[in-house]
């Protein structure tokens, strides 16, 4: 036999381009603003996690270059050897305050903090149990783990009540419960119950972990988040994550919780002890985040406008928007050919927002998602939903 190092990596694309499964990646020439430049063609994005506009907010950037001129563009080091730097510190004790918790950590990215944390936090002889829409890094942190693990039917908190009750009876002897999910789901627009989970958590002393990437920024008191946007005690959620990736405009993960959360997790967590840290630009940038969140109220506020203006229009003329409840819009238009007519035609007509189609959602709910963007004037959510109209037309799904 004679073996091609690279001919199977051919191959498989090959499979994947066969199956329409494969990735195509546009280019933005320039900044991910309201109208940006996607493939050379000038478009407004409607797809993007930068929730609030604060990719390009103007004290964000010069956060970013002044931490550039007083502290150089990289930490030199991992965490734990001599990669935390001031910058790091003040964001982390910045983000507890804003979040009302004991304390923060920061990491690399949200895939660093769930697949670096899940599989410390439980390992052999623990049980975790997941939702079954939770994301991939998630997914990734629980199979790294050694623990059991069970999924519960989308936030159905009969099923999840009926595994706690199960691990309760006939395996009594678990060392640890974690009971995880995100709290906003990314397909589908949907809230987690993270109340329902938080009282069930607390009855059969599980641990539970909510993974809140698309509700920071969004949801709660000025964008606080899930906790907030369910009145939560801190004690009821052990573990509040993070992403400085979509609302924020930046990157990195973060959690939010106890101060023996924090120390647990930083002396635990591979990705945070093995990977270098953020460099002082993005530090500082995440910390002029936050200050935007605490004092420029308005952007979350923008972002809500558009959305229930958007998500009524969309229902007016006749589109299935599922059962989002955020700026998470989904628009339902059946098979996945569909789908993918409807995004090319929306892009010719000037709108920017990527198909969702089989395997990730199931074959007949195929779907353009948006994501609404507090950085959109009035005139631009108009343009938005008068292309949808046109192509809905055009493909007879209205
Ligand atoms: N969790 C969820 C729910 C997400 O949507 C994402 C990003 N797609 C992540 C975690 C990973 O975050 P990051 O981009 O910071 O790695």
């Amino acid at each position: 036999m004679t073996r091609d190092p690279d001919r199977f990596l051919g191959e498989e694309v090959d499979q994947l381009v066969a199956a329409e499964l494969d990735w195509k990646l546009r280019v933005l020439g320039g900044p991910s603003s309201p109208w940006c430049t996607v493939d050379g063609k000038k478009v407004l994005m409607f797809c993007s996690n930068n929730y609030l506009g604060l990719s390009n907010h103007p004290k964000l950037k010069e956060a970013a270059i002044e931490a550039i001129r007083t502290h150089g563009v990289g930490s030199g080091s991992v965490r734990p050897i001599a990669g935390t730097m001031d910058l790091h510190v003040e964001l982390e004790e910045r983000l507890a305050r804003f979040k009302g918790a004991e304390a923060s950590l920061v990491y690399q990215s949200g895939f660093a903090t769930n697949s670096g944390l899940i599989p410390q936090l439980v390992g052999e002889g623990d049980l975790v149990i997941s939702d079954a829409l939770n994301h991939g890094s998630i997914v990734d942190g629980v199979r790294l783990s050694r623990a059991e693990r069970s999924v519960y039917k989308h936030c159905d908190m009969d099923d999840l009540a009926r595994l706690l009750d199960e691990a309760e009876h006939h395996a009594p002897n678990y060392r640890r419960i974690l009971i995880i999910s995100d709290g906003v789901f990314s397909m589908d627009g949907d809230i987690a119950p993270l109340d329902r989970i938080a009282a069930l958590g607390a009855e059969h002393g599980a641990m539970v972990y909510v993974d809140d990437a698309h509700g920071e920024g969004v949801l709660g008191d000025g964008g606080r988040g899930i906790v907030s946007h369910f009145h939560l005690g801190r004690d009821r959620v052990q573990v509040e994550m993070g992403t400085f990736s979509k609302a924020f405009g930046v990157v990195g993960g973060h959690i939010s919780g106890s101060k023996n959360l924090r120390r647990f997790a930083f002396n635990k967590s591979r990705t945070w002890l093995l990977s270098g840290s953020h460099p002082p630009a993005v530090a500082a940038a995440c910390i002029a985040a936050v200050d935007v969140l605490e004092h420029e109220p308005e952007h979350v506020e923008r972002l809500w406008r558009h959305t229930r203006r958007f998500k009524t229009a969309m229902r007016d003329l006749g589109f299935d928007t599922g059962q989002s409840e955020t700026p998470i819009t989904p628009v339902i238009v059946g098979e996945s050919s569909k789908a993918r007519r409807m995004s090319e035609r929306l892009f010719e007509l000037g709108v920017f927002a990527l198909p969702i189609v089989f395997p990730m959602v199931a074959k007949d709910r195929a779907r353009i998602r948006t994501i609404m963007n507090a950085a959109l004037s009035e005139e631009d959510v108009t343009f938005a939903i008068g292309a949808f109209e046109k192509a809905g037309r055009e493909l007879a799904l209205i």
